[in-house]
């Protein structure tokens, strides 16, 4: 190994954007120990946790990145949060290289007049709750039967077939099943979603609009405010999409969905819950009140919300299509990069990017690396006893797999605290067996 060959190289966070990265400088330095940290006990961020649960396929990603934990030196540290559990300083003082790749979801706010009221909810809180993201006291918020959904993105759409499916879609699935129950006892009937933009320059893609015509039972309506230009062929393939919805005839119709673009909402009415929604812009022919008892909105990621990191003051964590350099020997990736948008594939791309910068900054000597700073064996005995290894996530894994609901591949754990618990069950098993060995995951329990 010559000098411009890093040893140590630490990815922070187990999303798309750090396991992407962490593969493409495993592919080049093949041996480099490189050891991705995650404030979770469960790897691979909104893959587990945000893509919605009727798209396992989408999820299938992971079973690649299972490939490179399972080779030599290529390590999982879950249940370390840097920022709080170790400062970046002292990671930085251990591995040649650190690459950010924290994230940023939080939802955009919906700010109109009216936002307080109940039976307003975000996005991301139904998310969570079907995605059963380890938060104590997570419970699916309540959805009544008229609801308005504010955006006409991907996430928008995840709302709408989560609103009109039923409970035999998610067969297979790794749903939540008390949210799905809570929230099929008494099911949406009268969707309707508004779009600032007409379907031309809406966010949606055109397979995720087709994919909601395979749900039986559902009739949908469609007005568009303008129509898009000749040589705008996504905007033409979008447009079409959503006429081949509109011609769908139910035999027998279990919920309708009216998508109005070119509607802007004005104000949320009620007295202390939701009772209307009022747009100060519709297309021609449309009402300009719409009755509602919820408002969900999906209008897109707060770019500014920090995510789970505590050094924020250091560096400048503007999106960037730029290098992914904060400084030599530290980098970033992923949403943390970007911002809060694409989709997996996006973070593939990016991530050789960035992995090709760090590769070209190493070896040109432009950021040389010295001595073996020592990596995660170097770091304070307690942290790494702390952390949850790959091997003690197959076992979580096993756990939640054993634990499924009949027709459901898992059952998530609701908490992180018993993600832990799994893995103190298993690692007092093995010091049972071998008296010397004493460990332990719980010394810090992540909300
Ligand atoms: C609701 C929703 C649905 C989506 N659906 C799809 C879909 O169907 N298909 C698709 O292709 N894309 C989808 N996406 C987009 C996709 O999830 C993102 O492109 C991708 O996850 C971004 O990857 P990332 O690694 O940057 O961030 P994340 O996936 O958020 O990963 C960040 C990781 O960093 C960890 N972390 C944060 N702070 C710390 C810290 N201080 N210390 C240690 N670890 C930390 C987090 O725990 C997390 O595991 C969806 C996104 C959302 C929000």
């Amino acid at each position: 190994m010559n000098a411009q060959t890093p040893r140590r190289i630490a990815v922070i966070g187990s999303g798309p954007g750090g396991c992407f990265t962490a593969q493409a400088l495993r592919r080049h330095w093949k041996d480099a120990e490189i050891t991705i940290f995650d404030r979770l006990a469960a790897p691979y961020g909104l893959i587990r946790y945000g893509v919605a649960a009727d798209h396992q396929h989408t999820k299938a990603v992971t079973r690649q990145f299972d490939r490179n934990f399972l080779s030599d030196d290529f390590r999982f540290a879950g249940n370390v949060e840097v920022g709080s559990d170790i400062s970046l300083a002292e990671l930085r003082s251990v591995f040649d290289i650190v690459v950010l790749a924290t994230g940023r979801w939080r939802d955009r706010a919906l700010t109109v007049p009216g936002s307080h009221l109940d039976g307003v909810l975000v996005s991301g809180d139904i998310v969570n709750a079907l995605n059963t993201v380890p938060r104590p006291n997570l419970p699916m918020p309540s959805i009544g039967e008229r609801v308005v959904v504010v955006g006409a993105g991907n996430v928008a759409l995840d709302m709408v077939r989560f609103l009109t499916k039923t409970a035999s879609d998610y067969v297979d699935s790794d749903v939540s099943p008390e949210a799905l129950a809570s929230y099929l006892s008494r099911p949406a009937r009268e969707i309707t979603v508004l779009s600032r933009s007409p379907i031309a320059s809406a966010k949606a893609d055109v397979a995720m609009v087709r994919e909601l015509g395979k749900i039986p039972g559902v009739a949908f309506t469609v007005a568009n405010s303008s129509s898009a230009a000749e040589d705008n062929s996504l905007g033409l393939k979008r447009e079409a999409a959503f006429a081949d919805l509109a011609a769908i005839e139910p035999d027998e119709t279990r919920a309708v969905v009216r998508f109005v673009f070119g509607a802007t909402p004005s104000r949320i009415r009620g007295t202390d819950h939701v009772e209307s929604v009022h747009l100060s812009e519709a297309p021609a022919g449309e009402t300009s009140v719409i009755p509602a008892d919820t408002v969900i909105s999906a209008i897109g990621f707060d770019v500014n919300a920090p995510g789970h990191w505590h050094y924020a003051e250091e560096y400048d964590f503007a999106p960037s299509d730029g290098p992914g350099r904060l400084e030599c020997g530290l980098y970033r990736a992923g949403w943390l990069k970007r911002g809060p948008v694409g989709a997996i594939p996006a973070n593939r791309a990016d991530a050789h990017q960035v992995a090709k910068e760090i590769i070209a900054d190493v070896e040109s000597g432009r950021c040389p690396v010295g001595d073996d700073p020592g990596g995660f064996l170097a770091l304070p005995e307690s942290l790494r006893c702390q952390a949850v290894s790959f091997s003690d996530w197959q076992h979580i894994d096993a756990a939640e797999v054993a634990n499924a609901e009949p027709s459901r591949i898992r059952t998530k754990f609701k908490t992180h605290a018993e993600m832990l618990d799994t893995v103190e069950g298993l690692r007092t098993n093995v010091s049972a067996a071998n008296p010397q060995t004493i460990v332990s995951s719980r010394s810090m329990v992540k909300g």
